[in-house]
């Protein structure tokens, strides 16, 4: 029998390549590479030290376990911050730098780099619309009305997250704008750290010393709406496992929610909603084989999809569908069907596929 291990092709070159075109967008500001949830979903230990190779130097992960983790894979040098923040002192001496979300967290990590009689490295994350994480206005009011809050620390940015960057007419996006502008100038002098990756292409006001761009870096489109400048990342292939004749009103899978409407053959493959194929997509997914189109018919399975390949004659047992990329759906393409967006397509990939990656 057959390996029916579907395999997951990552281009680490592209990636790099990604990063590359967006630090020539952003430049004179330096931009980081943001590898939180495992880089989304296409393996931070593999993604950072191509990004580190291409030229980066600054990295934000969600999660303390996720810098600790990151940390051993890039060695020392590089900054990782990590945005949800955590205790002083709880970063296992990896020299992760706390992002710094509340008035709280600015009181607690200066206080502890005062004990300690050294400036604690930090990011203060300003809200300006977000309403998530961040110091609000009137947290802000107070750290301008009394700096001396401050003391004890080493703020290396100050860093705020635009809601709408990917609308470029939506009004957030300018206030945003102005408000951190207006924020960071009653301020210490800081360098700020503002877009994200659909940021980096609203224009010169929303450059800054230092952007935050994920999703552009794996391909996902960061201008949704006019043509995709990032190159595609993944490949999803997998091969035929079986194929049967069905007659003219037999039904395929659970529910019978698809019923043949002709003599049909149908094939399967081992891909499934475990593995990140959103069950969302039943009845409308599709693949591709050569130049064809294959769609999918009736319910995504756990581990399985069946796919119509009546038109595809001469397909056989064992030979390689597309399922994401090249021929198949993109990303945002397969996410548009499925009713979601590219970076939860991304970040769902599961760990049954063999990973190739293809060296940056
Ligand atoms: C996830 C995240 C980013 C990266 O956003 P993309 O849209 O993937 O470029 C940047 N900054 C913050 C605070 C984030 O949470």
């Amino acid at each position: 029998m057959m390996d029916p291990t579907a395999v997951l092709h990552i281009d680490l070159a592209a990636i790099a390549a990604n990063w590359r075109a967006l630090a020539a967008r952003a430049a004179p500001g330096a931009v980081a590479g943001v590898v939180k949830a495992n880089a989304y979903g296409l393996g931070a230990a593999r993604v950072a030290p191509a990004l580190h190779a291409a030229g980066c130097r600054h990295f934000f992960v969600a999660h303390l376990a996720e810098g600790i983790a990151l940390r051993a894979a890039l060695g020392a040098g590089p900054m990782i911050a990590v945005l949800n923040g955590f205790a002083p002192g709880a970063d296992q001496d990896a020299g992760l730098v706390p992002v710094l979300n509340s008035l709280g967290d600015v009181l607690a990590h200066a206080a502890a780099g005062r004990s300690a009689n050294w400036a604690q490295p930090a990011l203060l994350h300003l809200d300006t619309g977000m309403a998530r994480l961040g110091l609000d206005a009137g947290e802000q009011a107070r750290l301008a009305a009394d700096r001396s809050l401050l003391a004890g620390l080493d703020l290396l940015y100050v860093m705020s997250h635009l809601a709408c960057a990917d609308e470029p007419d939506h009004p957030l996006n300018g206030e945003q704008a102005a408000r951190f502008a207006r924020a960071c100038a009653v301020l210490p002098r800081l360098k700020r750290s503002f877009a994200n990756s659909s940021g980096l292409f609203l224009g010169a006001d929303y450059a800054s010393d230092l952007a935050r761009p994920g999703c552009a870096l794996y391909g996902i489109n960061p201008t949704p709406g006019a043509a995709n400048p990032m190159r595609p990342v993944i490949r999803l292939e997998a091969p035929i496992l079986q194929i049967r004749d069905i007659p003219a009103g037999a039904s395929v899978g659970y529910g019978a929610s698809f019923m043949a409407a002709r003599p049909s053959r149908i094939a399967t493959i081992a891909v499934g909603y475990a593995d990140g194929y959103l069950r969302s997509l039943s009845g409308r997914g599709v693949a591709a084989y050569r130049d064809m189109i294959l769609p999918m018919v009736g319910r995504v399975s756990m581990d399985l999809i069946t796919l119509d390949v009546t038109d595809a004659p001469g397909i056989a047992p064992g030979e390689t569908v597309q399922l994401i990329g090249g021929a198949a759906p993109s990303p945002d393409d397969l996410a548009a069907r499925a009713g979601t967006i590219g970076y939860e397509i991304l970040t769902s990939l599961g760990d049954r596929y063999r990973r190739d990656y293809r060296a940056g």
